[in-house]
C-alpha cells in the first residue's frame, strides 16, 4: 500500500468506512487552473486548509484579506463557493464576519444552503448526559480541552499529546453507548464525537444539487480525516479532491499547507475575472 493509499485507509476506516473505500486519483492544483475554472464548485476546509493550526480553536488567525478574496471568487463562481468545517457555522460567521457563506458545520451536522441564510441543523444535539460524562472525565486530564458544538464535541489533546491513547480509550467507551447515533472521528490533535450518517461528504452531495453549484465540476480541499469523506466524492462526482499538509496528510499532498492554499485561491480569482 502506498503512503497515500495507507493516509487514506488507517484512520477513516475506523469512521467513514464506506465513503473512505472509493480511491481518489492525485489532481495537480495547475491543471485545475488550466482548465474552466468558470466551471468549478468549489468546496473548502477551513482550519488546516485556509487557517493556520492554533495551539487552541480559540487563537486561530484569519489572514488579512482572506474573506474577500472568498468573497470574490464565490462571486466568480456564481454563488457556487461552500464551506465545510468541523466547527459550527456560526463560529466559522465569526471569524469570517461580515459575510455569511454557504456552508456545512460540525460535518454535515449543519446546512447554510444560500449566502446569508439560517443555519439548519439536520441532527439532534448531543445527549446531555453524554456531554456532562466528557467533561467530567476532561477536567482530570490537564491540557485537555472539550469543545461541545451542539450536534457534536471536540476533544482536543495538541496540549497534551501524550494523553491521547487513554483519551481515545475513554472516548470510545462513552461513544459505544451510542453506536446507532455516533460515531468518533479522530482528526488533527483531537477527536471529535459527532453525528453517524453525516459527514462532510453527504453535506458535498447536497450542495452540489443547489441550483448555483449543480452540473459544476466539484473541487474540494481538505487536510483531515474528516475531510476525506467530501474529497471521495468530489472524486465520484466528477471533480477532484486535493489533500493540504498536516499530521493527516504528509507524503503527496498537493498543498504545503494553507499558504499554499491561499495562494492556489488568488490565482483562481484572476482567472476568473477573465
Ligand atoms: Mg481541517
Amino acid at each position: 500500500m502506498t503512503d497515500r493509499a495507507a493516509a487514506r485507509k488507517q484512520p477513516a476506516e475506523m469512521v467513514f468506512a464506506e465513503e473512505s473505500a472509493a480511491e481518489f486519483p492525485a489532481v495537480s492544483p495547475d491543471s485545475i487552473l488550466d482548465g474552466d475554472v468558470h466551471n468549478i464548485a468549489l468546496f473548502l476546509d477551513c482550519d488546516g486548509t485556509l487557517l493556520d493550526i492554533a495551539p487552541t480553536p480559540g487563537e486561530v488567525r484569519v489572514p488579512a484579506g482572506l474573506v474577500e478574496l472568498l468573497k470574490r471568487i464565490s462571486d466568480g463562481l456564481g454563488g457556487a463557493l461552500a464551506l465545510l468545517t468541523g466547527r459550527q457555522l456560526a463560529e466559522i460567521d465569526m471569524l469570517l464576519t461580515p459575510i455569511e457563506f454557504i456552508g456545512a458545520g460540525v460535518h454535515g451536522a449543519e446546512l447554510r444552503m444560500y449566502p446569508g441564510g439560517s443555519i439548519t441543523r439536520i441532527t439532534n444535539t448531543l445527549p446531555a448526559a453524554l456531554i456532562d460524562d466528557v467533561m467530567h472525565h476532561v477536567q482530570k486530564l490537564p491540557g485537555i480541552i472539550a469543545e461541545p458544538k451542539g450536534p457534536g464535541i471536540a476533544v482536543h489533546y495538541r496540549l497534551a499529546p501524550h494523553l491521547a491513547p487513554s483519551l481515545e480509550a475513554e472516548l470510545r467507551t462513552l461513544v459505544a453507548r451510542h453506536a446507532d447515533d455516533l460515531v468518533l472521528c479522530p482528526g488533527r490533535q483531537l477527536f471529535e464525537i459527532i453525528p453517524a450518517g453525516h459527514s462532510k461528504g453527504t453535506a458535498l452531495e447536497t450542495m452540489l444539487k443547489l441550483p448555483d453549484f449543480a452540473h459544476r465540476k466539484p473541487v474540494m480541499i481538505g487536510d483531515d480525516v474528516g475531510d476525506i469523506p467530501a474529497l471521495a466524492a468530489a472524486f465520484r462526482l466528477g471533480g477532484a479532491g486535493l489533500r493540504v499538509t498536516g499530521e493527516q496528510f504528509r507524503e503527496g499532498a498537493e498543498f504545503g499547507g494553507p499558504a499554499d492554499v491561499i495562494n492556489w485561491l488568488q490565482r483562481l480569482e484572476l482567472l476568473l475575472r477573465k
